[in-house]
């Protein structure tokens, strides 16, 4: 299984492959807090994850390159908890735009960003967008959760928790099938309860309630259910849709018509 590494590559090598159409894919996550109990890489080890083993599977039908995962985000509503490294959002914002703005510089043509972290979310689609309008080139954004809903349903994830929710069940499950040496069981708190209404509110509304977006105690809902193996099922879930989507994504990006204007 060989991962197409952008940072594998030499300037030379990228250059051809830019000229040759291959799309540029950059991971988003973050390092922040995650309750007592998860490391605060979680977000990037995550992601990490489902970018690169979605991208060899994608790449035997499209040609695309991951760029390093980019592991500090926009995680402004975790640091009063500590343990987290963030850029404001309007750095953040920036930061996507010069990076695309540097593949743009290297030839490339086709950039797609995959999110593991919902801070960086309406950024990452803002940048897409400015990419897109100041330059005459494909982008396209989303993140991993969006992209396998029904497969998560199928796999009933919700009856873990939040999905993703922020260091409940269902993420507490996915770092157990991923480095179980990394959760600490014994932090695990039984008095936790769901969060359901977590920027919940009339549809299509964000509701912020200052020192409450992430929950209590900076998690979403209680991990006492964790499960490694039910966790790997959903690595799974989420690595597969995510290639469909990138196959999917990437053919259509490769269209060739003219941009107008
Ligand atoms: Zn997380």
């Amino acid at each position: 299984m060989t991962i197409p590494y952008f940072h594998h590559e030499t300037r030379e090598t990228l250059k051809q492959k830019a000229s040759q159409g291959f799309v540029a894919v950059i991971p988003l996550a973050a390092t922040e807090q995650h309750g007592p109990h998860l490391p605060v890489y979680t977000d990037t080890l995550i992601c990490d994850h489902i970018a690169a083993n979605a991208c060899v599977k994608a790449s035997t039908s499209v040609n695309l390159l991951v760029a390093p995962t980019l592991t500090i985000g926009c995680s402004q509503h975790h640091l009063s908890y500590g343990g987290t490294l963030s850029f404001s959002s309007s750095t953040y914002l920036h930061m996507l735009q010069e990076i695309g703005e540097s593949l743009i510089a290297g030839g490339f043509r086709r950039i797609l960003f995959l999110n593991g972290h919902g801070g960086n979310e309406p950024l990452m689609h803002q940048a897409a967008q400015d990419l897109a309008v100041n330059h005459k080139i494909w982008t396209a954004s989303a993140s991993y959760w969006s992209l396998c809903r029904a497969e998560l349903t199928d796999l009933q994830a919700s009856e873990m928790g939040m999905v993703p929710g922020h260091a409940g069940g269902f993420e507490t499950s996915l770092i157990a099938a991923l480095a179980p040496q990394l959760v600490r069981w014994d932090q695990i708190r039984d008095s936790h309860p769901k969060r359901e209404w977590i920027n919940a509110g009339p549809p299509g509304t964000f509701v912020g309630r200052h020192g409450l977006l992430t929950g209590d105690d900076g998690y979403t809902d209680t991990a006492l259910t964790a499960d490694a193996a039910k966790g790997e099922l959903y690595l799974q879930a989420m690595i597969d849709a995510a290639a469909r989507w990138l196959v999917q994504v990437c053919q259509w990006m490769n269209t060739e018509e003219e941009f107008e204007r």
